[in-house]
């Protein structure tokens, strides 16, 4: 049959609308746009420039699964090789040419059967389809500590390095525990002349060893795929894509003791002094929070030029940190490293979908997607990494993969010309939300005693529930019941595929 011509937007060009540039082109579709708000490709790896900067997945698992690299230095991947790794990956598939850089999109609205975009620089475009491939970590969260904007030194989010501050002698307080702060403690630790931890909530710490790829190893990456897939299949590879795949409930609490053990163990054989242990002992089951994966953190923080605070943050003023206890930290740099908004996906663009409906009207309670990927009344337009996907524990190249299946067999039915549009059923995104957070509610994320960036404002993890397998076994085809075809010419009228 033949297809119809149609046009493609992709919001944004991190590894996802990267991906969905390559596989565009793969299905033949020429006529699509990638706008991105920056000036480079990259997403995350653009943005996050911090000292220690480094991803938790092992290298040959950060990749999309049809471009390889032979040439990572190490087990894991530090972020300047991540990043020339989407730069080197965007180019040699020709998507760069696809991209308009510098262009960000202030709104979005379906009408006529058509997606109508207004951007920031005032250029307007028309397309058939969207793809939000706008990431999900990357507005930063400042918290309000009160005086912040009174401090004299340098002060900045983790997010938002600021490489002009010499680090050479300097005293640097790190607020956050998170995988952020963690990296870029045990990056400087010994390297300036102090540099404190402001730890509200321990984490627990899982041990790896990151041992680096010999160039002789790289070259026989290089000269043979399949030893690098074999490296793969390694005990250590294995184990580590087992943290993947599992999801812990109260139905599988047995399965998160063998986390539980490695990071009790690496804290007890790792922290000398037993006061120092005790204020670095969680209070909440492991994998609560998104677990932290660390060579060399327990020893950074024991250097003599480190300390860890406990004490609660008064107060932030010229010379430094005000503690509870009335003590005041004298510090020249003040970083930041206390997450992201995980809830903001698209926003602040406005999206107006079929009927005139916001899809911040949709979202009042809390974002929300039919398998992360459609929602009803947004015909045509699907997300890569959208609301309650696994951002728990999955690597999210895999997961975009696996949605990029699913959502190319959703342009299939479109262009093939059995109707304008596409949408999932507003009583399918209901059933699956419902079933959704019913299973969120039995994760460790909810039941295991700590808040993370994994609970919406609502107290319920915004993740997918379920295992891996579960998860690729829905990408692997629509179930068509659940799906609304909209008509070329009437927007606003919706009936069921048959
Ligand atoms: P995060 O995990 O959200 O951690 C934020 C930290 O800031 C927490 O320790 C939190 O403490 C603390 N915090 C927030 N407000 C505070 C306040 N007012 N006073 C004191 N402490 C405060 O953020 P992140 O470390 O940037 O990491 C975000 C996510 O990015 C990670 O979970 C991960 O998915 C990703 N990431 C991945 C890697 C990787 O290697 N793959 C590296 C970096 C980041 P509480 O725990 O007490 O709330």
């Amino acid at each position: 049959m033949a297809k119809k011509p149609f046009r493609v937007v992709v919001i944004g060009a991190g590894m996802s609308g990267i991906l969905a540039g390559i596989k565009l082109q793969e299905a033949g579709i020429e006529d699509f746009v990638i706008y991105e708000k920056a000036d480079r490709v990259g997403g995350t790896w653009r943005e996050n420039t911090y000292p220690g900067l480094t991803c938790d997945t092992p290298s040959h698992h950060y990749t999309y699964t049809f471009e390889r690299n032979p040439d990572w230095s190490s087990y894991l991947p530090p972020g300047p090789e991540i990043q020339a790794y989407f730069e080197r990956t965007c180019r040699k598939y020709g998507v760069d040419k696809f991209i308009r850089f510098n262009e960000e999109l202030d709104s979005a609205e379906y009408r006529d059967g058509r997606w109508h975009l207004q951007l920031k620089s005032g250029e307007r475009d028309v397309a058939d389809v969207v793809i939000a491939a706008t990431g999900v970590l990357h507005h930063p969260s400042i918290p309000d500590i009160e005086g912040m904007e009174s401090f004299k030194g340098a002060l900045f989010h983790s997010s938002r390095w600021d490489h002009s501050v010499p680090l050479e002698g300097k005293r640097i307080g790190v607020i956050g525990t998170g995988s952020t702060g963690v990296q870029i403690i045990s990056a400087l630790a010994g390297k300036v002349e102090l540099i404190e931890h402001y730890v509200r909530t321990p984490q627990w710490i899982m041990p790896v060893e990151n041992t680096p790829y010999s160039e002789e190893q790289r070259r026989s990456f290089r000269d043979d795929p399949a030893a690098l897939e074999d490296v793969m299949q390694t005990k250590e590879y294995l184990a580590s894509v087992n943290s993947y795949t599992q999801v812990i409930t109260r139905e599988n609490p047995e399965a998160a003791q063998f986390w539980k053990d490695t990071c009790l163990a690496n804290l007890e054989a790792s922290v000398a002094d037993p006061v120092l242990r005790e204020q670095l002992r969680p209070d909440h089951e492991p994998l609560c929070k998104r677990l932290i994966f660390s060579p060399d953190y327990y020893q950074a923080i024991q250097h003599p030029q480190a300390a860890l605070v406990t004490e609660g943050i008064e107060r932030i003023e010229a010379g430094g940190i005000r503690t509870s206890d009335g003590q005041l930290h004298e510090l020249d740099i003040i970083v930041i490293a206390t997450g992201f908004k995980p809830d903001q996906f698209m926003r602040p663009v406005q999206i107006t979908g079929a009927n005139g409906v916001a899809m911040e009207r949709l979202w009042q309670e809390r974002p929300k997607a039919y398998l992360a990927i459609s929602m009803p009344d947004f015909p045509n337009f699907f997300m890569l990494n959208g609301p309650n996907g696994p951002v728990g524990n999955f690597p999210l190249i895999d997961i975009a993969e696996h949605q990029w299946h699913y959502i190319e067999q959703l342009l299939e039915k479109v262009r093939a010309g059995d109707g304008a549009g596409i949408c999932v059923s507003e009583a399918a995104l209901d059933d699956f939300e419902q079933r959704r957070i019913a299973a969120a509610k039995t994760t460790v994320w909810f039941v295991g005693g700590c808040k993370s960036w994994y609970l919406d404002a609502q107290g319920v993890p915004a993740s997918w529930p379920w295992d891996y397998e579960r998860f690729v076994s829905e990408m692997q085809q629509p179930n068509w019941d659940h799906f609304e075809m909209t008509t070329a010419t009437v927007s606003d009228a919706a009936e069921t595929v048959a």
